[in-house]
């Protein structure tokens, strides 16, 4: 790597990180060519943030917690790295207008709504179709699960997200699986860091991009304090929440020429928002109501609720997401906070008080307003295979692009994602061979 004041060259530059730009390096990087990875923040790891916080026992997850489904090449990459994972167990709690129901009514709601999603035709945003085939009050229960759902675990606004998306995912079994690492997902994540710079890969951070300067064969990418990046290829992997800003707004990535189709993709994709907040108790003061609680699903403001068992940490983590989050997605945290704890007291029929006395500790993280990701994770709209094939296509061999955004499969939105697109994009890479010159060799 030659490094001259502010210039820098190597044969791949990745922009970002995260799960996608760890392993893509780290792929790069074994296969001998020169790898540098600038990432925005003064940390790596994106949407993935285990972390500790103050007045918690234990590390918490800011981002993603769950392995959803079998994700083999996250459960690969944990076996590689020695890290084990473990089965979520308890009772889910639903409890609407106040009142604890009965569990099986949730998901009893299903079947219908699958049998007519089945014989859809034409895709279309899962709010008209709700309204196209279950509009009478008689399927308001029915309304009500599949936009909560659609909103509460997908993210997605209910009159964006595609009614074949969400049939997929219902059919595939909903929710599926409750596994979460051991130690959280920040050790592979650091895991592949150390590996790709084992290898030779560079890793700067608190280097974010504001424009990438591009010709076939070359690329410059120039960060907002003035340093350059020179590489024969580039592999982005920002967020779509950063393709989706406008040049006006801060975390605006210019290109230039402007890739006009991978914007126009990404302005086509969904993106929503997510609110964690996550609470520690002196005691699991609520196992006489709701003995060995998993989840807990509700009509609260802060509606999901879940604890960290089969660890006996007295840990409940709140969750809002889609419009809801957007909508406060410039809200103070303490004011989130707040919402949340009113939204739990009545849930675990204890006074506010009450449930101030048992606090020992919080903390929120809120994904609509984080700086360089500005939501949380991508949702299927109406049409969008053919965009994220878009934005996934390589430009001129010389821009690459992956990312949790850029992939399509049964792991939407997770980890697993863009573990996979990061190690796609790699091989594609290595499909180039890296000519003799690179660029900004020269700059000794
Ligand atoms: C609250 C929350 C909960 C989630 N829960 C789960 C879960 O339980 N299970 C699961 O599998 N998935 C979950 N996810 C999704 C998962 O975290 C993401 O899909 C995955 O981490 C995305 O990885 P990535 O590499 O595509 O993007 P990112 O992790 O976002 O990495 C992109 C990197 O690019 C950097 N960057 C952005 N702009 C610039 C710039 N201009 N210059 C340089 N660098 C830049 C960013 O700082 C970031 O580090 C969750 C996400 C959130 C937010």
């Amino acid at each position: 790597m030659i490094n001259n004041s502010n210039n820098y060259s190597a044969d791949v530059l990745i922009i970002g990180a995260g799960a996608a730009g760890l392993l893509a390096a780290r792929e790069l990087a074994r296969a001998g060519r020169r790898v540098c990875i600038v990432e925005a923040q003064d940390r790596i790891g994106g949407r993935v943030h285990t972390l500790g916080a103050p007045g918690f026992t234990r590390a918490i997850e800011a981002g993603a917690e769950f392995m959803h489904g079998e994700v083999p090449l996250t459960r690969a990459l944990m076996a590689e790295a020695g890290i084990t994972w473990e089965e979520a167990d308890g009772e889910l709690y639903l409890v609407q207008g106040g009142q604890l129901q009965a569990q099986a009514n949730y998901f009893a709601l299903l079947p219908p709504l699958l049998e007519k999603l089945q014989t859809l035709a034409h895709d279309m945003p899962l709010a008209d179709f709700l309204t196209r085939e279950f509009s009478g009050p008689e399927h308001a229960a029915l309304r009500t699960f599949a936009t909560q759902f659609a909103e509460g675990y997908d993210a997605a606004d209910p009159h964006r997200v595609s009614a074949w998306a969400m049939r997929d995912e219902w059919s595939a079994g909903g929710a599926q699986g409750s596994l979460r690492p051991l130690g959280g997902y920040g050790p592979l994540l650091h895991g592949l860091a150390v590996q790709a710079q084992a290898a030779g890969g560079l890793l700067h951070l608190a280097a974010p991009v504001r424009e990438i300067r591009w010709q076939p064969g070359q690329v410059e990418a120039v960060t907002e304090a003035g340093a350059t990046y020179r590489a024969q290829q580039m592999l982005c992997t920002v967020p779509l929440g950063v393709w989706q800003r406008g040049p006006q707004q801060a975390g605006y990535l210019g290109f230039v020429p402007e890739v006009a189709a991978h914007r126009a993709a990404a302005a086509q994709l969904g993106f929503g928002s997510v609110i964690k907040i996550v609470l520690e108790f002196r005691t699991d003061f609520w196992d006489d109501r709701l003995p060995e609680l998993e989840f807990l699903l509700s009509d609260a403001p802060v509606p999901t609720w879940w604890s960290q068992l089969p660890a006996a940490t007295p840990q409940l983590t709140g969750w809002l997401a889609g419009p809801a989050a957007q909508r406060l997605a410039g809200a103070p945290d303490e004011e989130v906070l707040q919402l949340a704890l009113a939204s739990l007291a009545p849930l675990l029929a204890v006074s506010p008080e009450a449930l101030q006395a048992q606090l020992c500790a919080s903390y929120v993280r809120n994904w609509g307003r984080e700086a360089y990701a500005y939501g949380a994770y991508s949702y299927a709209t109406v049409g969008a295979g053919a965009a994220q094939a878009a934005l996934a296509a390589p430009i001129a061999d010389t821009l690459f692009f992956a990312g949790e955004g850029t992939y399509s499969g049964p792991f939407a939105g997770t980890v697993e994602a863009a573990l996979v697109s990061g190690q796609d994009a790699a091989r594609a890479l290595l499909a180039w061979p890296v000519s003799a010159a690179a660029p900004g060799s020269s700059v000794a």
